[in-house]
């Protein structure tokens, strides 16, 4: 028989009688090619049947630990994230309602416009910073309150905001009347 057709055997994996196996025996025995080709494919059967199962490594849950850690430490951002957006936003519409109240003319608009945004970006960086301060307590007390408790925190904060921005601004507003 043709070496090809040993070759085709191997390949394929094709199953054999007890004559053609014997047959290939004998062949294997000539060709080192066969042989070599025979034995890489017999390596690989091998190796697919004895590769184990992959099983948890003894670091897993410490892993899977981390991993909810990591969650949970989004999830605290995501809140403060919220949070502070809400202060900011409750600043802002506070602002521009004052801005209203001051009907300030439309020559003092860009400047009113630039005053509130200076301000506002003056909030922002103050924010952040408290954030970087907040955050690692938030992230701890997480664990212990629920994020319902937050958010109402969150609300109550910047209801303090609007309380004390309130006279800020009128007092604002006085001045500029008695400079004008
Ligand atoms: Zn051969």
């Amino acid at each position: 028989m043709k070496h090809q057709q040993y070759e085709t055997w191997i390949l394929l994996g094709t199953e054999l009688d007890l004559e053609q196996h014997r047959e290939l025996q004998v062949h294997l025995k000539q060709c080192s090619q066969c042989q070599s080709l025979y034995q890489a494919t017999h390596q690989i059967a091998h190796l697919f049947k004895t590769s184990p199962v992959p099983e948890p490594s003894p670091g897993f849950s410490t892993r899977c630990m981390t991993r909810i850690e990591k969650v949970e430490t989004r999830k605290s951002q995501f809140i403060l994230g919220m949070t502070l957006s809400v202060i900011s936003l409750a600043t802002l519409l506070l602002l521009s309602s004052v801005g209203l109240q001051i009907r300030a003319g439309m020559a003092q608009f860009p400047q009113l416009m630039l005053e509130m945004i200076t301000l506002v970006a003056k909030w922002i960086v103050f924010l952040n910073q408290l954030s970087h301060i907040v955050s690692p307590l938030i992230r701890v007390s997480l664990k212990l309150i629920s994020p319902i408790w937050l958010i109402t925190l969150g609300f109550s904060l910047s209801g303090i905001t609007i309380a004390w921005m309130i006279p800020f601004f009128k007092s604002r507003t006085i001045q500029r009347e008695l400079h004008s």
